[in-house]
């Protein structure tokens, strides 16, 4: 889609958050609109910074200030290189200083908007100082930016903090939500991060002139129904523009931060049709090494053919992650592990029947339009609700919950992929696919969005 319109229509700067599944959909997302006219700028930290080399169309404006991309690295997790990030921004002025560059740029046009990723409030504020108007991408699901607005509901009506008692009870105010899948920071080690990392979206959507999802009318139409009422109020736009990375056509590789290991397409090719199990629990959220451990013989014990992603920094006190002793050899020829995939290819290639995974909602939406079922393991955050999807609403897998223990891999891993529940769980994830793709079409609801998107883009 890149180059398609090579009219200038005008300029729009994106701003992405520097993880992986946050980086993607909007390079995705600047794609699309580069392919209706747009000139695109993207503005980046250095810490992740995206491969300019691979988008010579967009021009890349890394921020020129060391102390973000310290900042950002020696923060521990995830939430707190979020708040890092945004204090040194705001702290050093540097992307304050970086808008005002391009918006006297000549003879470049000034971009007419900034789309920022939802948690980048000291990008926004920034933009807001120099009236230049922002719009938000949501890079989860429409479900689950209803519930991150619901966090003082769920405070107020006893949701939260969650107690081992209820977490079986429905959250009725959002169905099929139940307790067990609501992310409780008061479980989070750092509390008061964890607590206030839940506003930051409502805070940039608030002062936003629109906002993205990267979901569509075909997955999601109640929750985008409700969300657009919530929002309604205050005149703010919703846009659903997924799949970003079908209706885009940035090759994977292009936006991957790590290199992927092409040798296991190979060796799927060798594999009987439908027969392997992928295994893989995303780009940030790390595991106990005794669950690795319960992981690796729950897949060499199944029998079943898998090809597992063990990247660096998945097992808890490992930097290199090392296998248990004797099971490569248990698993040789039948098992592959690599340390990164071609994930998207891996998930479309005709060998893989079943994806044994954390549910971030990338995965989880390049697994859906595929038609590859799932089995869930959500380890944080939004992951908790989009396994409930997968398994209640959609009903393409199931979830294993509670303590993971190789017996109980082993049944549900052998339940995903054989059996009579395996044949009607796949039947339905095809069904779906086939629903899903036709928001793609021209005239789909997707394709319609980004009409209505760019439109309203061009209009501020
Ligand atoms: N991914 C990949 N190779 C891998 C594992 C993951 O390319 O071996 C990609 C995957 O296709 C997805 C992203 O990394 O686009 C992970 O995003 P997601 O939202 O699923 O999870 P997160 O990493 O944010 O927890």
């Amino acid at each position: 889609m890149a180059g398609a319109n090579p009219q200038d229509r005008g300029r729009i700067a994106l701003f992405p958050l520097p993880f992986q599944g946050h980086l993607s959909p909007m390079l995705q997302l600047a794609d699309v609109l580069h392919g209706r006219g747009l000139a695109v700028t993207i503005l980046h930290t250095t810490f992740n910074a995206p491969d300019a080399a691979s988008h010579p169309e967009f021009a890349f404006i890394p921020i020129p200030d060391e102390g973000v991309a310290d900042a950002i690295a020696a923060a521990k997790d995830g939430i707190s290189k979020i708040f890092a990030m945004n204090d040194a921004m705001e702290a050093s002025g540097c992307v304050r200083d970086a808008l005002a560059a391009i918006l006297s740029e000549e003879p470049r046009r000034p971009p007419s908007c900034l789309v920022i990723d939802t948690s980048l409030v000291a990008v926004q504020k920034a933009a807001v100082e120099l009236g230049l108007p922002t719009i938000v991408l949501h890079t989860g699901s429409a479900a689950c930016t209803r519930l991150f607005r619901s966090y003082a509901m769920l405070h107020e009506k006893g949701y939260l903090p969650a107690k081992e008692h209820e977490l079986d009870r429905p959250v009725k105010e959002l169905p099929p939500l139940r307790v067990s899948d609501l992310f409780d920071p008061s479980k989070y080690p750092n509390k008061e991060m964890a607590n206030k990392i839940v506003h930051l979206a409502i805070e940039t959507t608030a002062n936003s002139a629109g906002i993205v999802i990267n979901t569509s009318e075909a997955l999601e139409t109640p929750e985008l129904e409700a969300l657009r009422q919530e929002l309604g109020i205050n005149g703010t736009k919703v846009f659903a523009i997924g799949p970003l990375h079908k209706l885009s056509a940035i090759d994977s590789a292009a936006s991957s931060l790590l290199e992927q290991d092409r040798s296991c397409i190979e060796w799927l090719d060798t594999q009987a049709t439908g027969s392997v199990l992928y295994v893989s629990f995303g780009s940030v959220a790390p595991i106990h090494r005794d669950d690795f451990t319960e992981v690796a013989w729950g897949l060499a014990n199944s029998g079943i053919p898998f090809l597992w992603v063990v990247r660096r920094g998945l097992v808890i006190g490992m930097e290199e992650p090392e296998l248990p002793d004797g099971f490569e050899l248990a698993v040789d020829g039948r098992g592959k592990v690599v340390r990164w995939a071609p994930q998207q290819e891996v998930l479309a290639h005709g060998a893989v029947g079943g994806f044994w995974t954390h549910n971030g909602w990338n995965s989880t939406l390049e697994s859906i339009h595929e038609g590859v079922p799932m089995l869930s393991r959500p380890l944080f955050g939004d992951q908790l609700a989009n396994g409930r999807y997968v398994q209640d609403v959609w009903k393409i897998g199931f979830l294993l919950q509670g303590k993971l223990e190789r017996g109980r891999i082993e049944k549900a891993v052998t339940a995903l992929m054989e059996g009579d529940l395996a044949a009607e769980t796949r039947e339905r994830a095809k069904e779906l696919r086939t629903k899903a793709m036709m928001c793609l079409e021209i005239g789909g609801s997707t394709r319609r969005a980004v009409d209505e998107l760019v439109d309203h883009i061009l209009s501020l």
